[in-house]
């Protein structure tokens, strides 16, 4: 059985004055989104500093500490998207619903972008999407207002017992919702010709792949 945790108060924002919202940035860069229903798709990536979820394979622990990260204003933010021609923005983390997305995510629609979210949904949602991707995580585990909301649910495949819990968490999201399965990356080698066959016999489900891993692209 899925035990869900309180509602978790989205931590306070520290206020810059007129330049409103400052968010912690990890990196940001403009490239090609790699995994999922969007693959392929060019889109601005904006990595946000801070998560407290804990997965022992995270390939972005540096991303944990939000104060180690300099923050930067949403103005800021959409002038650095609108820069490149694309209008798809990811936003990322980390853990980016730790913070409050309702006033970057307006700016963006305001300027003519698309909001993209990827979170583990273990916090509660803010702001305002035009796709919402959840990739649940066994350490801590999502919201079902987030999985209410998802447009995509992303498994990371490290064992085979991740199979089931994929099916649990199927259960909780809109009937709409695109199913993913993901071999976690230093795993795929082992876990992809297993993910395929799961596929094959559940066809509700696609493989995703990190294809910018494969190109070596950010
Ligand atoms: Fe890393 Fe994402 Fe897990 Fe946080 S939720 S520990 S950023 S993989």
């Amino acid at each position: 059985n899925l035990i869900y945790p309180e509602i978790i108060v989205p931590s306070d924002e520290r206020q810059a004055g007129e330049q409103g919202v400052l968010l912690p940035v990890m990196e940001q860069f403009y490239t090609i989104q790699g995994e999922g229903y969007n693959t392929g798709r060019a889109a601005y990536f904006i990595r946000l500093g801070g998560c407290d979820v804990g997965c022992h394979w995270c390939d972005v622990k540096e991303s944990w500490d939000a104060d180690a990260h300099p923050r930067q204003s949403v103005a800021q933010l959409v002038e650095n998207v609108l820069a490149y021609p694309g209008r798809n923005v990811v936003i990322t983390g980390g853990e980016p619903l730790m913070h409050d997305l309702g006033p970057l995510t307006a700016a963006l629609q305001a300027a003519g972008c698309r909001t993209w979210i990827e979170t583990s949904g273990a916090h509660p949602l803010s702001g305002s999407w035009d796709w919402v991707c959840v990739s649940p995580k066994k350490f801590k585990a999502p919201l079902p207002e987030v999985l209410a909301a998802a447009h995509e649910l992303k498994i990371i495949v490290f064992n085979k017992h991740d199979f089931t819990w994929a099916e649990e968490h199927a259960a909780l999201v809109p009937s709409t919702t695109r199913l993913y399965l993901q071999p976690e990356w230093s795993r795929a080698t082992a876990m992809t010709p297993e993910l395929v066959e799961y596929v094959k016999q559940h066809p509700q489900w696609q493989v995703s792949l990190q294809t910018h891993k494969y190109l070596d692209i950010p």
